[in-house]
């Protein structure tokens, strides 16, 4: 059973039917809606295409990624990431993946931030509409049923291993049990507990909820990757590809203000470094209208801007009524990746027997405190297909029908008793001071009072929420019940991330702190972990895997 159709949901599916096993792909959306699409900039792997760059090796990619984490990544994990790289993305370009190309033919790499040298393989800027519809194809050629449009509520476990779960047709609103012998989580990130977000709607971490409601811990949550070019106003992403491409940024008094903060790396810093830097500038007076920046394309010329940029350019015509080929887009920091998840070995196993996890919802952990553009599609394809393996030796016939039916009948009480409330209390109310509280407390710089107040807030809509009511209270496609139920997740979700956050006194990577503005490995050099215990959130600690890499201190 595997819940997401993602990237990393479709290339499990297509792995564990390769073995043989009977599989189930549940989504909230069509498969082809998945976030995954949405993924503009390319996909890493050091396949050295670049003319006259010299030799990519795996392992300096893989120096690149633990560098980005900030060490907080697991080396091993780190491995098995990168030096399956170039496999992976030969794999894809073999299902069907139309890449983008280099004069001699082979495929196109250009430069991203933080990595030492141009190793991302783009499709344009839509290399995520590229293999979400590649993978899709593949899926659908295997013998797997798709039960697209069903919502999960639920895990069922028994005697501490999953067994399966409880999903709502969202058609028609009727409840369905679902036995499985393994479960797999790929439901993808937790961005939309935030304002100013470049994900999906759907992103609001139901996985991570999940697993916690059936045991499993998470791991790192309070490390929220920040990406720093959003279009002013819609936060529509503009993929680091526009600076991979040439791209400068610049602040209000003309300056290209990035030499100042990494001056090396300048405009193609890691995320992390950029969107401190653009924030900085805004909070510094530098800013325009005080909210942005300016992103500058205008000297790469019409002709390239219109090859490798097209999807960009016409979001910026469309949204900010800007052409890129003639003036400067207006860009901010917003929210984009979730580097926390639910944590898992490397076989993508949780400590649950019968449950696993992959892509953004998991934590492997191969991106720590930050994650590097382009290292996160290849994360989805390289341990969807790690996962589609382990299914394929532990996936079998559900084990326990009968907790699954009996599963079935407490969640339609439960949603039952959701739908008879009756009160003034709205949720769409509560989600919007969810989101604000989290950028505003959790935002790009974090400090103790802000957060304190921010934890607070949050544990108080929790309660809030428990009493909230929707209008619609029956009928097909109730997105508002829908809606509901992901608010429930999405509250538990915040809680974890802010507990994480307020507990990490030091700053690393994503976790910028102004009131601890120091990395401090003697106190954190630690994976947060969290888990319900007693009916509440627990944290508690579990060491980095260290390995080829030394600790250093990050400068670019
Ligand atoms: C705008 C944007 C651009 C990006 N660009 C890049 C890039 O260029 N390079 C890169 O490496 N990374 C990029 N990323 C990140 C990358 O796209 C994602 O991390 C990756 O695609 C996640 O894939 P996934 O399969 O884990 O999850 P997703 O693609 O998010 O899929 C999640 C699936 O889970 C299902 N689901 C969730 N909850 C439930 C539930 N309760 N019941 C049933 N189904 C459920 C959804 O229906 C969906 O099918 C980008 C992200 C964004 C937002």
């Amino acid at each position: 059973m595997i819940v997401g159709a993602g990237l990393a949901g479709l290339r499990a599916a297509v792995e564990a039917t390769r073995a043989g096993k009977d599989v189930a792909v549940i989504s909230k959306v069509h498969p082809l809606r998945s976030h995954s699409v949405a993924a503009q900039g390319g996909i890493n792997a050091a396949l050295g295409n670049a003319p006259d760059a010299g030799d990519d090796r795996w392992e300096d990619h893989a120096f690149d990624t633990v560098k980005g984490s900030d060490y907080l990544a697991d080396q091993d994990a780190v491995d098995i990431l990168t030096s399956r790289a170039p496999e992976a993305v030969y794999e894809m370009e073999h299902m069907g993946t139309v890449f983008s190309r280099f004069e001699d033919g082979r495929i196109a790499q250009r430069p991203f931030g933080g990595a030492g040298f141009p190793r991302t393989c783009y499709a344009a800027d839509r290399t995520g509409h590229n293999l979400l519809h590649t993978l899709f194809e593949q899926a659908m050629g295997t013998n797997g049923t798709f039960y697209d449009e069903f919502f999960v509520t639920s895990l069922v476990v028994e005697e501490g291993r999953c067994v399966g779960c409880v999903a709502m047709d969202i058609a028609t609103g009727g409840l369905q049990g679902f036995s499985a012998g393994a479960v797999l989580l790929a439901t993808g990130g937790y961005g939309r507990i935030f304002n100013r977000s470049t994900n999906a709607l759907i992103n609001q971490g139901d996985g991570a909820a999940l697993a916690l409601g059936a045991g499993a811990p998470l791991k790192d949550m309070e490390f929220v990757q920040f990406h720093p070019t959003t279009l002013y106003g819609t936060n529509i992403l503009i993929t680091e590809g526009a600076r991979g491409e040439g791209g400068q940024l610049f602040n209000s008094e003309g300056e290209r203000f990035m030499v100042k903060y990494a001056p090396k790396a300048k405009d193609l810093a890691p995320r992390d470094i950029v969107a401190r830097s653009i924030q900085t500038e805004v909070d510094e007076g530098r800013g325009f209208e005080g909210e942005y920046v300016h992103l500058d394309l205008t000297h790469l010329g019409a002709e390239r801007i219109k090859e490798r940029l097209p999807g960009i350019r016409q979001i910026s015509m469309d949204f900010a009524g800007v052409d890129p080929v003639e003036a400067p887009m207006p860009v901010q920091p917003g929210q984009h990746y979730s580097m926390g998840g639910i944590s898992v070995d490397n076989e993508c196993a949780t400590p649950i027997p019968g449950l696993y996890a992959a892509g953004e919802a998991a934590c492997v952990s191969v991106h720590g405190a930050n994650r590097l553009g382009g290292n996160s599609l290849l994360e989805a394809v390289v341990f969807g297909k790690v996962a589609g393996t382990t299914l394929g030796r532990d996936g079998g016939p559900g084990l326990a029908p009968d907790a699954v039916g009996a599963a079935v009948s407490s969640e339609s009480e439960r949603i039952a008793s959701f739908l008879g409330r009756d009160t003034d209390t709205s949720m769409s109310g509560i989600r919007e001071e969810l989101k604000r509280t989290m950028f505003d407390g959790f935002g790009v710089y974090r400090t103790a009072e802000p957060m304190d107040a921010g934890l607070k807030k949050v544990r108080e809509l929790r309660v809030q929420c428990s009493s909230a009511s929707i209008t619609a209270k029956a009928g097909p496609f109730n997105q508002a019940l829908i809606r509901g139920l992901e608010l429930e997740f999405m509250l538990l979700v915040a809680e974890a991330v802010a507990m994480g956050a307020v507990e990490r006194r030091e700053s690393r990577g994503s976790h910028s702190r102004k009131d601890f503005p120091d990395r401090d490995d003697e106190k954190f050099l630690h994976h947060t972990m969290v888990r319900m215990a007693d009916g509440g959130l627990q944290l508690y600690t579990e060491q980095v895997r260290l390995g080829r890499f030394e600790v250093k201190e990050r400068v670019y």
